[in-house]
């Protein structure tokens, strides 16, 4: 392929194409560039542009928080922008698109792991279920535009991305950016970290330039109806995740549990073995790591990120 759309160019897996090298190949969108509710705009943006693929990453996502919140706005904004995107880039006559779904989209009550076969068997965990029956759709709406037309329009699931560029906005975003911003603020003003929940949950977090490596790869070479899940699928306890950024970030301080706060799912460990399957050389990057680098991309740029 030649030229590919990425929408979603300001999020943590979009800004991932938004760099030098990319540049001659994809083309990436953001939200001031094009309000994707908006289906008349992204009509008038796409018309004639013949891109041979799209990689829709643009969503409206958050942590525990966030989702509990707002789920009037993530229900409408996901569900817009993913049906406006789909249904504009048929008409125009791209063959080949990726959608992002989460695993948020799993039913709750559910035999683990999980795995492509079982996101319609039941409701979603209560805490994000507005965002959840959204991103649904997008797994109904491709599967009938593949069945209808013919394309191949496919998706991904990736586990809780991490990585830089993301949001580190501490009451509505995801768990590490808000731990990181946290743990800043602990640090600089010599006050106790506060962490949500209990820490015992469990998560599977993978990086978000992995997650933008293995994407690629996606639109250009995966064609199956059912989505493919991107998972390292080591899980790890919040507490250990907290363990890590304390000592990354230097923190001397006390650790406080504000077990009021939401735990949210227990835990949601999938089977990556379709992935590894397809890709049995992928390496994926150790969670010390990515930590590392996204803690220093933060420390450096704090004046300007989003948070
Ligand atoms: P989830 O995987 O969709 O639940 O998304 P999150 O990224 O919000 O992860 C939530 C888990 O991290 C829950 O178990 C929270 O209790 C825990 N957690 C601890 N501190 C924080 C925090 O400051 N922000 C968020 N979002 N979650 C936190």
């Amino acid at each position: 392929m030649k030229r590919i759309l990425v929408t979603g160019g300001n999020g943590l897996v979009g800004s991932c194409f938004n760099t030098e090298e990319k540049r001659e190949k994809y083309t990436v969108w953001n939200s001031k560039y094009c309000d994707l509710r908006d289906k008349t705009l992204v009509e008038k943006k796409l018309k004639g542009k013949w891109y041979d693929g799209i990689i829709h990453t643009a969503a409206k996502v958050g942590g525990v928080g966030g989702n509990m919140k707002y789920k009037g706005e993530f229900f409408y904004d996901n569900i817009m922008m993913n049906t406006n995107v789909i249904e504009t880039a048929r008409k125009e006559g791209i063959e080949n698109l990726v959608v992002f779904l989460s695993t948020c989209v799993f039913p709750n009550d559910v035999e683990y792991p999980l795995t492509e076969k079982k996101i319609h068997l039941g409701p979603p965990h209560f805490s994000n279920d507005a965002y959840a029956y959204a991103k649904r759709m997008a797994d109904i709406q491709i599967r009938a535009y593949r069945e209808q037309y013919g394309l191949n329009y496919k998706s991904v699931i990736p586990t809780n991305i991490y990585g830089i560029n993301d949001n580190f906005d501490i009451e509505n975003g995801h768990v590490i950016p808000s731990l990181i911003h946290k743990c800043f603020i602990a640090r600089e003003t010599n006050t106790p970290l506060s962490i949500w929940g209990s820490g015992k949950p469990l998560r599977e977090f993978i990086y978000n330039k992995d997650v933008a490596k293995i994407t690629e790869w996606v639109l250009e070479n995966y064609n199956e109806d059912e989505p493919i899940i991107l998972s390292t699928s080591e899980e790890i306890s919040i507490k250990e995740v907290v363990d890590i950024i304390v000592e990354l970030m230097n923190f001397k301080g006390k650790v406080k549990w504000d077990t009021d706060k939401p735990d949210g799912q227990f835990r949601k460990p999938s089977d990556n073995s379709k992935i590894k399957n397809y890709l049995p050389n992928f390496k994926f990057t150790p969670l010390y790591n990515g930590l590392k680098g996204t803690i220093n991309w933060f420390e450096s740029n704090y004046e300007n990120i989003r948070k």
